[in-house]
């Protein structure tokens, strides 16, 4: 069984499109997303309803619940909160419906996602460090975890102490939990601008980490046509 997991897609429509292509090709049985469906870019509405035909699995990210109200505007920067209202103004009462009611976690036998970190899910915590990460293991049960929230592809191994890495192939043969951030569809920050996604393969049991070029001029050019920041749009080429 392969399962693509994708997340931070944030409104980008030609990244998330370009993404499912790509997990097609790979032939995987299901998707899961670590949240951020909606914010910065200008395409919510069709973003929320492409996940809602295609992905398996959704937790609700910052700027999902940030659209409908359940985490307050003053808690994001003025960019964000800029276009959090924008996108509030898109959303239908279905939309909304839809994202107020995505679950902060999801946990099955083969792996658990949250957006942010498993411990206090709902603090929205960053995990960039071994140091933010250590407490996350202590809400793990399953094998395998992923998250978002940074925008950033990363891994961490439990143990003493935790380890972090940015290798592209993860074996999970070997003992001990992982922690995996599949990199965001529609806004990456680690200086590639390509989509960034993951596939967990349980049969060869390992996960890849994979990027994607995808029309980056559209999805900036839709930005400023909605009247959104112009440093939402000039981000997208640069990786950041
Ligand atoms: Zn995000």
């Amino acid at each position: 069984m392969k399962i693509g997991i994708i997340g931070d897609i944030h409104g980008n429509l030609c990244a998330l499109t370009a993404v499912l292509e790509a997990l097609d090709s790979r032939k995987v049985d299901e998707i899961a997303c670590v949240g951020d469906v909606v914010g910065y870019g200008a395409r919510p509405v069709e973003c929320i309803a492409l996940v809602r035909e295609r992905v398996k699995v959704v937790v609700a990210g910052n700027h999902d619940w940030g659209a409908v109200g359940k985490v307050a505007l003053d808690y994001f920067n003025a960019a964000a909160r800029q276009a959090l209202r924008w996108t509030a103004g898109q959303l239908s009462d279905d939309d909304r419906w839809w994202l107020s009611n995505l679950p902060l976690v999801h946990t099955c036998d083969e792996y658990e996602v949250a957006h942010a970190s498993l411990y206090r899910p709902e603090e929205f915590k960053y995990i960039l460090n071994p140091e933010e990460a250590a407490p996350n293991f202590s809400a793990q049960t399953a094998k395998v975890a992923f998250f978002g929230h940074t925008h950033w592809p990363s891994i961490f191994f439990d143990g003493e102490p935790v380890r972090h890495s940015i290798q592209k192939v993860v074996p999970l043969d070997l003992p001990g939990r992982v922690l995996a951030n599949p990199g965001s569809v529609g806004q990456p920050r680690d200086s590639n601008p390509a989509a960034g996604f993951a596939v967990l393969d349980l049969a060869r049991k390992r996960i890849n980490f994979m990027r994607v070029e995808y029309d980056i001029k559209t999805a900036a050019g839709r930005i400023i046509e909605a009247g959104l920041p112009a440093f939402l749009a000039e981000r997208l080429s640069l990786g950041y």
